[in-house]
């Protein structure tokens, strides 16, 4: 291939990146458009909520990692070293996001009569195979809230002799009225919660509003299988209704964990508009309140996904798995680009026929960085046009991420190319830039339309067409290709034999 690219001239082109302008971010703190300015020159902190392996995580629960791996992403593209810290739940995550009740994994566990660990690798590991197939990056850490224990009780400790938390006879309880800024982040303030009664009055509690950070192992929760003690933090491996071991709320953990990787402050923080209340404002509280300083610069949160006229929710019962999106012959990247096709603060309907608008864009643009893959140069001096579009497409992404406007860019550029009638090495290089910036951003563009499954009945037709082109049957040859686009599939000729997709 003629076309090699140089680091430098990679370099040169990505230094458009560069002289952009800076990146902005919707802050659902502030409420505005912000500009990340972080605490570490050029290295960006940033959390994750992962998922609660108590089931396989839907494709509403992906949206939104794939959004904070777009973001990781691009801040590479951009020159930063990303600390990326993404977690998995294995324990302390009750129903409903509740104080009360039932742990999810615990449920779960009783429900499939196998331990509570088992469940959890069980689901973690489908969800690091789903992980694989939306080829997202892998985080600087996954840390498992069970592994953390110590951690969180070193905060629970510091925040009972700071006067922020209580004991009861079930659990550690924090006081919200101890921290005056409670609400800030979802407008839930104490005022708000009291007025339109958003929360149930529970006599144990000093406040309503008052959120559990350890669970006493009495009462029903004497079920409770994973248990430390309280005094070292050591599993415990007592049984029944033991008042000196417990498990930990679901909010302390993600501030343990983020405190002991990232350290007391953070640049970003991302997950999902439900984590926004309770989890994302207890945890502000907390940390807030343990450490005395500002906990997170920038808080993200993707907007959900709605299937039907519903929110998609394992609780409502509808929702999509990546087992089903492929049962449906569509690749995981396809799933990838559609999710990414739509602006992450903008709530998504899920469609089918969104699915197949997204095959066919994706496979196009796969096929095109193809072609321009053996694109030759002639000695002809142009200026190297390409550029304009990877200015383009970094003033879409600092413009909070806005992908459509970045996917615009592409299409600008595949018109543009095909309009080619030579190549300068200018253009051709600037025309390879601009593919990789893309590439790596968005990170469904590496590998062709596939994995198309072939039925049976179409792959037998197409063993017979191979069997009629040796013979040199062109008229049997074409009968078949007819047969099989009948069925919904198009074969081409290659040098390397045929090759067979889905129709677009
Ligand atoms: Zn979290």
């Amino acid at each position: 291939m003629e076309a090699m690219l140089s680091m430098e001239a990679l370099c040169r082109a990505f230094c458009c990146i560069l002289f952009a302008m800076p990146l902005s971010l919707y802050n659902t703190f502030s409420k505005k458009e912000t500009e990340l300015h972080t605490i570490e020159p050029k290295t960006v902190r940033m959390y994750t909520c992962g998922p609660t392996v108590y089931g396989r995580p839907h494709i509403g629960n992906y949206s939104s990692f794939l959004m904070a791996d777009l973001l990781r992403r691009w801040l590479e593209v951009s020159g930063y070293t990303v600390k990326h810290v993404k977690n998995i739940t294995d324990v302390g995550h009750l129903l409903h996001d509740a104080d009360h009740g039932d742990d999810k994994i615990q449920t779960q566990a009783e429900k499939e009569k196998i331990h509570p660990l088992d469940i959890a690798k069980r689901y973690t590991d489908q969800y690091l195979d789903d992980e694989k197939a939306l080829n997202m990056l892998e985080p600087m850490a996954r840390p498992r809230a069970s592994a953390f224990i110590k951690e969180q009780l070193k905060i629970i400790k510091t925040l009972l002799k700071k006067g922020n938390a209580y004991e009861t006879d079930d659990g550690i309880y924090f006081a919200v009225e101890t921290f005056p800024q409670y609400g800030a982040l979802s407008g839930n303030t104490l005022q708000n919660l009291n007025a339109g009664a958003r929360v149930e009055v529970d006599e144990r509690k000093k406040h309503p509003a008052d959120f559990a950070l350890w669970k006493k192992c009495i009462g029903d929760n004497g079920r409770h299988v994973l248990r430390w003690s309280y005094a070292t933090g050591e599993v415990s491996h007592s049984s029944g209704e033991d008042a000196s071991s417990g498990f930990p709320g679901w909010h302390i953990e993600c501030s343990a964990m983020s405190q002991s990787l990232l350290g007391d402050q953070i640049d970003l923080h991302t997950g999902g508009e439900d984590n926004i209340f309770p989890h994302h404002e207890c945890e502000i509280a907390q940390s807030e309140a343990a450490t005395g300083k500002q906990f997170v610069r920038l808080w993200l949160h993707k907007r959900r996904i709605d299937l039907g006229d519903a929110k998609m929710s394992k609780s409502l019962g509808n929702i999509l798995t990546i087992p089903d999106i492929i049962e449906k012959g569509y690749s995981p990247l396809d799933l990838r680009y559609y999710l990414l096709s739509v602006h992450y603060r903008t709530n998504l309907k899920f469609a089918w026929k969104g699915m197949d608008d997204a095959r066919k864009a994706r496979t196009k643009i796969v096929e095109w960085m193809a072609q321009c893959a053996s694109s030759t140069r002639s000695d002809a001096e142009e200026a190297n046009d390409a550029k304009d579009f990877i200015e383009q497409f970094a003033d879409a992404m600092n413009a909070d991420l806005n992908t459509p406007q970045a996917l615009a860019a592409i299409f600008e550029c595949m018109a543009w190319s095909r309009n080619q009638k030579s190549w300068s090495a200018n253009n051709l290089q600037s025309l390879f830039s601009f593919i990789e910036q893309v590439k790596k951003t968005f990170g469904c563009f590496d590998s062709g339309p596939g994995p198309t499954s072939v039925p049976e009945d179409v792959q037998r037709l197409v063993d017979e067409r191979d069997v009629a082109r040796k013979k040199k049957d062109f008229a049997e040859s074409d009968r078949l290709r007819d047969a099989i686009k009948e069925r919904g599939f198009e074969v081409k000729d290659t040098s390397q034999g045929q090759s067979i997709r889905r129709s677009l």
